[in-house]
């Protein structure tokens, strides 16, 4: 093996120079992420084993993972429903019994009765005692010093691993990582700054691996349980700094670009504020004038707007879009799915065709002729507002002065998409502005997170009137109560929603489901009209169906969670949703929001699937306790975890190696200050923690 150089960096030291690493080997551990030796170092146990000594038999317990040592006294196969070897193991308090499913012939022989051994494994309980199945295990007479058992000094780690990778084969390897610590040179490099380290009375990195791979034997339960390892902090820490350098860092560089400076258009905004039946809130009226300074600024515009359902985000939007319309510049709005963008469609159009704006559509569904003539349209600038879906910037998509994107993103887009997005739609002269919004408030801790590269407005209000939505918890064996209410409300010329929820995650069973829903309730209920929307159909029908319910020709309008956003018709005042336990918090927030929009009180049912477990039970109850979406949003990311709240888990856009947002949140004000510290006085570690930690993902939120 040749020498590796003291102080060389980990990072430039290749697998192959472990021992008993060869190409083979290394093709596996590329797999799981590891490229060089300092890769292993951060590659972290999942779990530790403790084989740091030998319990007695007599004091086991079933469940428990145990080392043992003691004397084969029998060892025969047993032919059961499955073929086994059995051995007996004694030690001097008691026995147990070994089995093994698969075994050779001289494996047989070797654990012959008056064999000594050492093993280690799960204890379960088996018809006849205690037993271990498949435990591993060493021959007392294959070690050279009796003397010298192999007991571990420190618990032992038990790390992730892939197929054909075997977890003793990856322990040695990690252990030989950790040698180069050992040897006394810094050859892992700490980007963080003394200054910093103390500040935030994080440990040294070479400790905090060190401590990580290797917790000693007295380490407390919450270290190795909870993720509470100080090693483990540092790292978590780091990480989390590295990620909110390279957003910060976006944003330093989009300060730097060139954006319209957009005016009052007071004109336009007189106009439009005049033709609402309403007057603005507060918390509106303190978004837009954020929004309106930023647009005035002649670099672009990077700005979330929160706000809970029905808080009136849509106008706040208008009332921006106005001041690039104005200027002549373009404007796009982008929502995340059909039936939200043909909303935005018709309110849209409703308030601006009367000033003049030409207002455009593009979807996916949009082919052919009309295709190529809005394609045309937004390319010489007479599409003044285009209102769409994710085809808005598709590559075919040129415009010819783009001042603005909305987006309304529901937490779809994920941080990279979004970032990605603002580089495609910019031209090297002028960047246009961005306003995303949010259709259910994020909880601070990701939005410190996932959305540091935006400045925040929250609508911290709902219009004057609005009465909360009263909800009830219901299992579905009472369903035809349920109908019977629905019949009540109609009659007394109320409207309804009952929203199928999904089923098996398939779109398909989801409509079928509707469809199945719908008949009957339409055969139940004969004196009221039954209409259905669902997301397999036309977009046509659909607006449609929308159109009819908003006029009242429906009273009661069967629905899959195509329904979860955008949609406003006030004068439905009940909602059922079925199955609400397989929905999130913030989404079923969000249904509810359909109804309470106007001046009637409104309930929402949730009928859930008995039998329903006690955790359900108690998440639902979050939604009869409360109907602030701030709270719920929270509650949700306790319950459910971050990937789940931004729905981001399947692109695994929001996902970090070591941190957790809801484990770490403590961390995250600490992080935030730390990383201004780091921009204004160590601005040349920016670049090497973020590759550290990023690597290639940076270079995919440039594209
Ligand atoms: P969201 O914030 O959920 O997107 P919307 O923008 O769809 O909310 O607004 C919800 C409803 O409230 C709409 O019918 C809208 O016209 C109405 N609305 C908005 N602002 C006000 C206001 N200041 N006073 C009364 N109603 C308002
Ligand atoms: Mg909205």
């Amino acid at each position: 093996m040749p020498l590796i150089k003291n102080g060389q960096s980990l990072d430039r030291i290749p697998l192959t120079q472990l021992q008993g690493v060869g190409p083979a080997l290394e093709k596996k551990l590329n797999v799981i992420g590891i490229f060089n030796v300092q890769d292993l170092l951060f590659h972290l146990p999942l779990r530790y084993e403790d084989r740091t000594r030998i319990a007695s038999i007599a004091s086991i317990h079933t469940g428990d993972t145990v080392q043992l040592q003691g004397e084969i006294t029998s060892c025969d196969i047993q032919f059961g429903r499955r073929r086994s070897l059995k051995c007996t193991l004694r030690d001097n308090s008691g026995f147990i019994s070994l089995r093994f499913f698969h075994f050779s012939n001289s494996q047989k022989n070797s654990l012959a009765p008056g064999t000594q051994i050492l093993c280690y494994g799960e204890v379960k309980r088996g018809r006849s005692g205690y037993e271990i199945f498949h435990p591993e295990y060493k021959l007392l007479s294959e070690l050279e010093n009796m003397d010298e058992l192999p007991v571990a000094d420190s618990l032992t780690p038990v790390y992730p691993t892939t197929e054909g990778l075997q977890q003793t084969r990856l322990r040695n390897i990690a252990a030989q990582a950790l040698a180069f610590l050992d040897d006394g040179n810094n050859v892992i490099q700490d980007y963080l700054p003394k200054e910093l380290i103390s500040q935030f009375g994080l440990y040294g990195l070479t400790d905090a691996i060190k401590l990580i791979h290797r917790p000693p034997i007295d380490a407390p339960l919450s270290w190795l349980t909870e993720g509470a390892n100080p090693g483990q902090t540092r790292l978590a820490f780091e990480e989390l700094l590295a990620h909110r350098l390279s957003m910060r860092r976006f944003k330093n560089d989009s300060n730097q670009q060139s954006a319209p400076r957009l005016g009052a258009a007071s004109k336009l905004t007189a106009k439009f504020l005049q033709q609402l039946p309403f007057t603005l809130t507060n918390g509106q009226q303190t978004a837009y004038q954020e929004i309106a300074d930023d647009l005035s600024k002649a670099c672009p515009m990077l700005r979330l707007l929160q706000g809970d359902v029905g808080s009136g985000k849509t106008v706040v939007a208008a009332l921006a879009a106005l001041h690039a319309l104005d200027e002549n510049f373009q404007v796009a709005l982008m929502a995340p799915t059909e039936l939200l963008a043909e909303q935005h469609l018709s309110n849209f159009k409703q308030w601006l065709t009367p000033l003049g704006i030409q207002v455009g559509w593009l979807s996916g569904k949009i082919k052919g002729k009309q295709r190529k003539e809005q394609l045309e349209n937004m390319a010489n600038g007479s599409s003044q507002l285009t209102i769409g879906t994710h085809a808005l910037f598709q590559d075919e998509v040129e415009y010819q002065r783009l001042g603005l994107i909305i987006i309304d993103e529901q937490h779809r887009f994920g941080v990279h998409q979004r970032l990605a997005l603002r580089e495609k739609a910019g031209s090297k002269q002028l960047n246009p502005h961005q306003l995303v919004m949010t259709a259910t408030p994020i909880p601070r801790t990701l939005a410190m997170s996932a959305y540091a590269d935006l400045d925040n407005s929250i609508i911290d209000e709902l219009p004057p009137g609005r009465i909360p939505v009263n909800t009830v918890i219901i299992s579905s064996e009472r369903r035809p109560q349920v109908i019977e209410r629905i019949e009540k409300a109609c009659a007394g010329n109320n409207q309804a929603y009952w929203v199928c929820t999904l089923i098996e995650e398939s779109e398909v069973l989801q409509c079928q489901a509707a469809e199945v829903t719908a008949e009957q309730l339409s055969l139940l209920l004969p004196n009221i009209s039954v209409g259905l929307i669902h997301g397999r159909m036309k977009s046509k029908e659909k607006i449609e169906v929308m159109q009819s319910f908003k006029d009242g020709h429906l009273q009661l309008l069967v629905a899959t969670t195509v329904i979860e956003v955008g949609v406003d018709v006030p004068n439905a005042s009940l909602m059922v949703i079925e199955n609400p336990e397989r929905l999130g918090l913030a989404q079923l927030h969000q249904l509810r929001g359909r109804v309470g929009r106007g001046s009637i009180s409104s309930h929402c049912i949730l009928l859930y699937q008995t039998p329903l477990s006690k955790a359900g039970k108690q998440r639902l109850s979050v939604m009869r306790q409360s109907n602030d979406g701030f709270f719920i949003a929270e509650k949700d990311l306790e319950l459910r975890g971050p990937g789940q709240v931004l729905g981001t888990q399947q692109t695994g856009l929001m996902s970090f190696r070591v941190a957790d947002i809801s484990r770490n949140s403590n961390l995250l004000d600490q992080v935030r200050d730390a990383s201004e510290i780091v921009m204004a006085n160590h601005p040349e570690i920016v670049d090497p923690l973020i590759h550290r930690w990023l690597g290639d993902r940076v270079n995919y939120a440039n594209v």
